[in-house]
């Protein structure tokens, strides 16, 4: 016998009341109608009663609650009946100060000659701790299927189509503006649709590069046109980055899709808006060479004939490539912010006068004024000329065959209202929402008419900045007027 275990102990250990009093779990014994016959202590403690207050005295129904006590006897006393066993019940046990406590509850019918149930033997075990780890659990996934909730509630807001797939890269989840931007089945689509939404050029390139991407775990970047619901190819950005474990394996990878068609667009623009000036300035620097060539060929005998002539021509192809570079400046310094105004106090009639200057000199076109020869107003005198110079060119360049330019200003209420109206051959109705935009001009093909497309966008800007208004009315053959307001 080893030396720690003595007598007395063994003699504790062989001592069966006092292992049934003092086990880990709680006995109790009662009579067929409940009455409890038999109880240990270790159920008396934690029911909080002395064993004469429950001995013959309460029956095992009194220790459950309510739904206990239904559950007791429409399920518990059939099956013991029928079965002669039940296994791990669960039940709340009420204690003596009103509280309860979760237990899972076992029992074997004891029976008589008759075979009925004569007694039941119980044996029941606190159930406290697994009911709160139950809890705990129910309560963890309450938190997640919340967050889950969210994060669908987010996803669906950002204006961003964004999407998860799978670690093998098959697409699991999308959110509501991938499906409303497809117009896709909700919820219910498969690969191949998405797949035949991206252009026929992207797509080949698109899957080989997936895949290779789920293969080596490296982030997708890729550019390709997808097709929208309006059955219109936009371009996109098409991100994914892999979502790894603590073991590092990609368990999941996360995906958007950015809409870079305007982007796309500007660029492209700007590409032909490139072509377009380099080939506006070429060529009255290349009349302006050979100009040159000319002068420098009779440097040493002046024609007294040609000389005025060709250094008028010099003269007008420099001020053309001096107006392209003023416009090329002015956009530049309004990309910037930098267009300040100094306003002054000045008579309108007279600036008029002045900057249709070199349009009546040449004597083609008649230009009228109309207007309070005494009216003054309050602005940048230089920005307001170059508008009506803009305006008035406009009308001579694209209005050749209009005699009359009328220039009118009143003024209405809190401002006052300038109009430069040719009867010119007028602007389609579907352009004139468009003219004021930037490059933009109504004969793109440009080869009538020479031009940046930037002389109305910066009217406009130039008016904005005074927090004037400005528009165009227009009707086909019968010419076109140009407005604009400015406060007084
Ligand atoms: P640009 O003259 O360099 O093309 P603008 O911004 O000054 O650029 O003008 C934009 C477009 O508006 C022009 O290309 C032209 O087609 C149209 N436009 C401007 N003024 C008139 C006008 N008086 N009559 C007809 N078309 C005009």
């Amino acid at each position: 016998m080893p030396e720690q275990i003595n007598k007395e102990m063994l003699a504790l250990l062989d001592d069966a009341d006092a292992l049934y009093h003092n086990a880990p779990c709680g006995y109790v014994s009662f009579l067929a109608n409940g009455t409890i016959v038999k109880i240990n202590r270790t159920l008396l403690t934690w029911l909080g009663y002395t064993a004469d207050e429950i001995l013959y005295q309460k029956k095992f129904g009194d220790f459950l609650s309510k739904g206990g006590q239904i559950h007791y006897e429409m399920f518990f006393r059939p099956m013991l009946n029928v079965s002669g066993s039940v296994k791990e019940l669960s039940y709340e046990l009420v204690k003596s100060d009103g509280s309860a406590f979760h237990v899972l509850f076992s029992a074997i019918a004891i029976r008589g000659e008759s075979n009925a149930v004569q007694a039941v033997n119980a044996i029941i075990t606190d159930n406290t701790d697994r009911k709160h780890y139950e809890k705990e659990i129910l309560l963890a996934k309450k938190l997640a299927e919340g967050e889950k909730k969210t994060f669908q509630f987010l996803a669906d807001l950002i204006p961003e189509m964004i999407w998860t797939a799978k670690a093998d890269g098959e697409i699991d989840y999308v959110n509501q503006r991938f499906i409303y931007y497809f117009n896709l089945p909700e919820k219910s689509f498969s690969l191949n649709v998405i797949l035949s939404k991206i252009h026929s050029e992207d797509r080949n390139i698109f899957i080989s590069t997936w895949k290779a991407n789920v293969l080596s775990g490296q982030d997708l970047h890729i550019e390709l046109k997808l097709l929208n619901k309006h059955e219109e190819y936009e371009w996109h950005l098409v991100k994914a980055v892999p979502y790894r474990n603590e073991e590092n394996q990609i368990t999941k990878w996360f995906g958007s899709c950015t809409n870079i068609n305007e982007h796309k667009r500007a660029l492209k623009k700007k590409d032909e808006f490139m072509s377009i000036a380099s080939h506006e300035l070429k060529t009255p620097i290349t009349s302006l060479m050979g100009t040159l060539q000319l002068l420098d060929r009779m440097k040493n005998d002046p024609s007294p004939k040609m000389l005025p002539n060709l250094i008028e021509r010099a003269n007008k192809n420099i001020r053309k490539v001096n107006s392209l570079v003023g416009e090329l400046l002015n956009v530049s310094q309004l990309n910037e912010g930098q267009l300040h105004l100094t306003k002054t106090t000045f008579n309108i009639a007279e600036m008029i006068t002045n900057s249709c200057h070199h349009v009546r000199t040449e004597g083609i076109f008649d230009v009228v004024v109309k207007g309070d020869e005494k009216l003054k107003i309050c602005a940048d005198e230089s920005r307001i000329e170059q508008v009506l110079i803009n305006f008035v060119n406009n009308a001579v360049k694209y209005a050749p065959n209009s005699k009359q330019i009328v220039i009118s200003f009143e003024q209405q209420a809190e401002q006052v209202k300038f109009c430069v109206t040719d009867k010119g051959p007028g602007i389609p109705l579907e352009k004139l929402p468009h003219l004021f935009d930037r490059y933009f001009r109504v004969d793109s093909s440009g080869s009538q008419y020479s031009g940046l497309g930037l002389g109305l966008y910066i009217c406009a800007e130039i008016i904005k900045k005074h927090n004037g208004r400005y528009g165009v009315d227009s009707q086909l053959g019968d010419g076109t007027t140009f407005w604009f307001t400015l406060p007084c």
